[in-house]
């Protein structure tokens, strides 16, 4: 009896690390097919003026919505498809997506905002991006301010003259460039002369302590002055509660993006809170 249950307690324990490798392997496979079958699709999580609560913009997030597994998350599937290469079909269907929905916002004579999507570093290194992008905007008649390329830091550290180039090309294009995640890597004040970003996000990980901690909010209003400086404009992430909000607004952040007003929605949701000329906090007691 003793050894059974031994037997029945110990393998499930072993098979956790199984269970993470095997589901990794799947994944991995099932990334594959993922854009053929359609399993892909876009979340918004809009960004908030701080001083009207007005929604000024959104980011694009994708989502996966896998047969077996339900909804995986980004933070889960990129990392593989930046290893697989997988990476710049994704990434070029996510352009696509989201140039076709402004186009169709457009048309259809609904309200619409700026939309802000992530690149990765995969994507600036073919060198024929530049022109994907270019032919995108052209074929949906865009405004190249309706978008804004969200890229980290880590991209521009690889120092490829490549990814420069294809920066370069997109800016000329009139699309906007934003420096995301800032405050987590080198947050280098060189990269912030080099490319004249239009937009900073001081990353979620910073604003997370930023009514606790002294040193948190002195550093946040530290980079909104350089940023400001610069003629950039500043778009705090993750902010979750009426104390940030507040204090942020004191600081003179441009742009709130976090739970405090709206998680990602799908697109249906989103396109109901852009009809609302104002946000309103959403209050969790
Ligand atoms: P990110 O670009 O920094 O996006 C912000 C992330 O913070 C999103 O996670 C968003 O849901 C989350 N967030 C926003 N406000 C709050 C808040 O108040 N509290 C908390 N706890 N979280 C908040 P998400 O959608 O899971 O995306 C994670 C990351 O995956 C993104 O970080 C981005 O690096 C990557 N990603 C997402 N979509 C794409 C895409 O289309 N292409 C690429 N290359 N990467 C993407
Ligand atoms: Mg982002
Ligand atoms: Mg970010
Ligand atoms: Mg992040």
């Amino acid at each position: 009896e003793l050894g059974k249950d031994n037997y029945i307690f110990y393998l499930p324990i072993k098979s956790i690390e199984e269970y993470k490798g095997q589901r990794t392997f799947m994944l991995e496979m099932d990334l594959r097919n993922a854009l053929s079958r359609n399993e892909f699709c876009m979340y918004f999580q809009p960004r908030v003026d701080v001083f009207t609560n007005k929604i000024v913009g959104a980011e694009a997030l994708i989502r996966w919505n896998h047969k077996e597994w339900g909804l995986v998350s980004p933070q889960e599937f990129i990392p593989l498809a930046e290893e697989t290469g997988l990476i710049i079909e994704i990434g070029n269907w996510v352009v696509r997506n989201v140039c076709e929905q402004l186009r169709s916002w457009l048309e259809n004579r609904h309200q619409v905002v700026p939309i802000s999507i992530n690149i990765s570093p995969k994507n600036l290194l073919k060198k024929d991006w530049g022109k994907y992008v270019t032919e995108i905007i052209k074929t949906n008649k865009l405004d190249p301010t309706l978008l804004e390329f969200e890229i980290t830091e880590s991209t521009l550290m690889q120092n490829e003259h490549i990814v420069r180039n294809t920066l370069n090309i997109i800016k000329d294009l009139g699309i906007k460039l934003s420096l995301d995640d800032f405050g987590t890597g080198f947050s280098s004040i060189t990269y912030l002369k080099q490319y004249q970003f239009h937009t900073i996000k001081i990353d979620r990980s910073f604003i997370k302590n930023i009514v606790l901690d002294p040193q948190d909010s002195v550093i946040t209003n530290a980079i909104i002055e350089l940023a400001h400086g610069l003629n950039m404009k500043v778009v705090a992430e993750g902010v979750e509660t009426e104390e940030q909000f507040i204090l942020l607004n004191q600081l003179k952040c441009d742009e709130i993006q976090g739970f405090y007003f709206s998680k990602p929605v799908c697109l249906e949701e989103f396109e109901m809170l852009l009809l609302r000329d104002r946000l309103e906090p959403i209050k969790i007691d």
